[in-house]
C-alpha cells in the first residue's frame, strides 16, 4: 500500500542536512511520496528503513529502458495513468505514424521539425511503423526510417514480418508492438530472442 509523506518522514534520519537535494527531511519525504524523488538520494537512511520504503514507494508502473544509443529512452515509473491526475515522471515522447504508403512524403517533413525551445530539443522522437500486409514493403519501410536517431516502434502482428523487420533493425532495439491473444507465444519468443520490449494489442 502507498505510504503517505508523514509515514515516510518518520523513517528518515531527520538531520535536515539537504544532501538529498531537499531543504528538509519532511520535504524529501513528501517528494518520495509523490514519486518525484527516490529514497536512495538520502545517504543516511538505515537499511531497515530502506527495506520498508523500497517496496512501499515503488511506482505501480515499472520503469523500463527502450531503444539503444542516442535513441534510448526511459519509459514508465509512473504513479498515474493520466496527465491530469499528477505530473508524469517521464516526459511523454512525440511520435509520428508511418506506413509504406506515406513514408516518402511524411518522413522528410517530420525530420524538418527539429528546434530548441527553452533549452529543450523539440522533435519527433518516435517513428511508429504500421504493417500493411506486405512483408517486403515493411522491411523497406524499416530501412528507410533507420539511422535517423529516432526510436522505432514496430506495429506488426505478423510474426514472420516482425522477425524480418527485427533482423534489419539489428542493435537498434525497437519496441515490438504486435502481441495478440492469438500470437502472443510466438511474439514473446521473438521479442526474447531479439532482446526487445514487447507491446500488446488488447
Ligand atoms: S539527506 Fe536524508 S537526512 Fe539529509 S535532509 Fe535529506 S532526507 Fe534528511
Amino acid at each position: 500500500m502507498a505510504l503517505k509523506g508523514i509515514d515516510i518522514f518518520k523513517l528518515t534520519p531527520k538531520k535536515n542536512c539537504k544532501e538529498c537535494g531537499s531543504p528538509t527531511c519532511m520535504a524529501f519525504a513528501m517528494k518520495v511520496a509523490q514519486g518525484s524523488a527516490d529514497i536512495s538520494a538520502c545517504p543516511y537512511m538505515s537499511d531497515e528503513a530502506k527495506a520498508q520504503l523500497s517496496e512501499a514507494t515503488a511506482p505501480p508502473m515499472k520503469t523500463i529502458k527502450v531503444g539503444a544509443g542516442e535513441c534510448e529512452h526511459t519509459l514508465g515509473g509512473e504513479t498515474v495513468l493520466y496527465r491530469h491526475e499528477a505530473t508524469f515522471v517521464q516526459r511523454p515522447l512525440f511520435g509520428v505514424c508511418l506506413c509504406q504508403d506515406c513514408v516518402d512524403e511524411k518522413l522528410e517533413k517530420t525530420l524538418k521539425v527539429d528546434y530548441e525551445r527553452i533549452g529543450e530539443r523539440e522533435y519527433v522522437e518516435v517513428f511508429y511503423l504500421t504493417y500493411r500486409g506486405d512483408k517486403d514493403a515493411y522491411v523497406e519501410l524499416v530501412k528507410k526510417t533507420q539511422g535517423k536517431g529516432r526510436l522505432l516502434v514496430l506495429d506488426c502482428k505478423d510474426v514472420d514480418a516482425a522477425a524480418a523487420a527485427l533482423e534489419v533493425c539489428g542493435a537498434e532495439k525497437p519496441i515490438l508492438n504486435g502481441a495478440t491473444p492469438e500470437n502472443y507465444q510466438a511474439m514473446c519468443e521473438l521479442a526474447t530472442k531479439c532482446g526487445v520490449v514487447l507491446g500488446a494489442h488488447i
